[in-house]
């Protein structure tokens, strides 16, 4: 755990009571500060009561006159669609709102830089798409070299949770736009931000907002090295932003789209393979093609990302390519679930947008696609570019019909249930093609998470295959 700093003995409000609120009031109550709880949540309450918490209705009038602080968990509007009503009665009151991510930073290795003969460092990775699969690659090289690693945030640990810091330690953090929106404090020493295409729109009011978000990690002085994917206008603007030359290398730019050789630092992926130029001259190359744990130009991007960080930190491009071969790839994310009688079946389940369904589209051939559940603000045109290699969509969710209507030139069957579109796709598959779960739309509808969704079509695919 990493006991809060700088509250000691001050009553600090914490809304919402998940994994990172309860680590939140934990990490506090241990700096001793006095966390005072709340989440509208019966059971999530009770659990925080377990624990010794205070709970106190923080909606009611006068709540906060007591209070210093309140740290929000991601999952609660700050500020748009619209405030909840306890940030906004934080705010009527003057208290200032944080998240654990600012208390993180402002916690971290900041009393004891004496004791270190090699600094730790703090890797933040943000972007639409491809954070957990980038943080997770980083953090598996390191760990194959032997470096001491925790990797926290959306995935693995919550910020709060982990180990102080030890000599040389790095702590790879994947930050979603909520939590990098909300924080006071952002100091990562690398930041990534990989690719930017919509989602959470409601969240922060529209693309720019969304963008404005995440570009504040790069704010307050900016981290020593800053990787930037510049296939979109956005991130190329940001790097713009962040040189003070062309030849500036705090700024590593990434691509899957472009050949890179300025004068600066960047690193591309062409064709399956990675290159890195600095001052003109190619420095490393990798070949992607043989890393069965990476598929698709989307994981390339991801692999460019892993790659610029680690050479941040000093590993050598031989070292990354033998951490990169052994890495396995995430659950849900284009991971290949079964093989049988020449067919391919791939759980791409966390393709809950436009976006990351359309680069797993465009990783596989000859593809039975699997689509459809709660759609997202945007529509589907996204996809009209990346459904080549669709031989048949098999459509699920509650509004399959709706959805199958916007897939022009795809033939879709509507199976609505997950069952029936297993079903059917294996029963249509033909040798040398793929069943894909790449839903392009959120599982809400019919599951509690993409996990669940993903461990049905899982389940189905081997029961069926028995
Ligand atoms: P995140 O943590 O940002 O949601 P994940 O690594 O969990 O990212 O991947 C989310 C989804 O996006 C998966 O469907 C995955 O196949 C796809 N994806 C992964 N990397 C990228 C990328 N660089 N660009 C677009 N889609 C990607």
């Amino acid at each position: 755990m990493i006991p809060v700093r700088g509250y000691t003995g001050q009553r600090v409000a914490v809304l919402g009571l998940g994994r990172s609120g309860l680590a939140a009031a934990r990490a506090l109550h241990e700096g001793g500060a006095i966390p005072v709880c709340w989440d509208d949540n019966a059971a999530a309450r009770d659990a925080a009561t377990e624990e010794g918490f205070e709970v106190k209705e923080l909606h009611k009038a006068g709540a906060f006159d007591d209070i210093t602080r309140l740290i929000v968990s991601p999952g609660i509007p700050h500020l748009y669609p619209a405030p909840n009503p306890v940030v906004r009665a934080a705010m009527v009151a003057g208290v200032p709102v944080d998240n654990d991510i600012g208390l993180f930073f402002q916690s971290f290795a900041t009393e004891e830089w004496a004791n270190f003969d090699v600094d730790p460092k703090v890797v933040a990775v943000t972007g639409s798409n491809g954070k957990s699969t980038t943080s997770a690659l980083i953090h598996h090289v390191l760990e194959s070299t032997g470096r001491n690693t925790q990797l926290a945030g959306n995935i693995g640990r919550g910020v709060l949770d982990i180990d102080p810091a030890a000599d040389g330690d790095v702590v790879v953090l994947e930050l979603s736009s909520y939590q990098t929106d909300l924080a006071r404090s952002l100091t990562p020493d690398l930041a990534v931000f990989s690719n930017l295409s919509p989602d959470h729109l409601d969240r922060h009011n529209g693309m720019g907002g969304y963008f404005a978000a995440k570009r504040r990690l790069f704010a307050e002085g900016g981290p020593d090295r800053a990787i930037i994917g510049i296939d979109e206008d956005e991130g190329l603007y940001l790097a713009g932003q962040l040189s003070e030359s062309a030849a500036d290398d705090r700024v590593i730019r990434i691509s899957t789209e472009q050949k890179l050789t300025g004068p600066g630092w960047q690193v591309f992926a062409r064709k399956g393979f990675l290159s890195e130029y600095r001052k003109g001259r190619q420095v490393g190359s990798i070949d992607l093609r043989a890393i069965k744990g990476l598929p698709g130009a989307h994981n390339h991007q991801n692999a460019c990302a892993a790659y610029a960080v680690c050479r941040s930190l000093g590993l050598a491009p031989r070292v990354i390519e033998q951490g990169f071969a052994s890495f396995g790839g995430l659950p849900h994310r284009s991971q290949i679930v079964a093989e049988a009688n020449g067919v391919t079946f791939v759980n791409d389940s966390k393709a809950t947008n436009v976006d990351s369904a359309a680069k797993a589209l465009s990783a596989f051939k000859n593809i039975r696609w699997i689509c459809g559940g709660l759609e997202k603000e945007g529509g589907l045109d996204g996809l009209k570019d990346a459904t080549g290699q669709v031989v048949k969509a098999y459509v699920i969710g509650r509004e399959a019909a709706h959805f199958a209507m916007q897939l022009s030139g795809v033939d879709a069957e509507i199976c609505t249930t997950m069952e029936t579109a297993v079903a059917k796709a294996i029963a249509d598959a033909q040798e040398g093609e793929t069943v894909l779960l790449a839903p392009a739309a959120a599982s809400f509808d019919q599951y509690d998470s993409f996990e669940k969704r993903g461990a049905h079509f899982i389940e189905l695919v081997k029961e069926t295959l028995k």
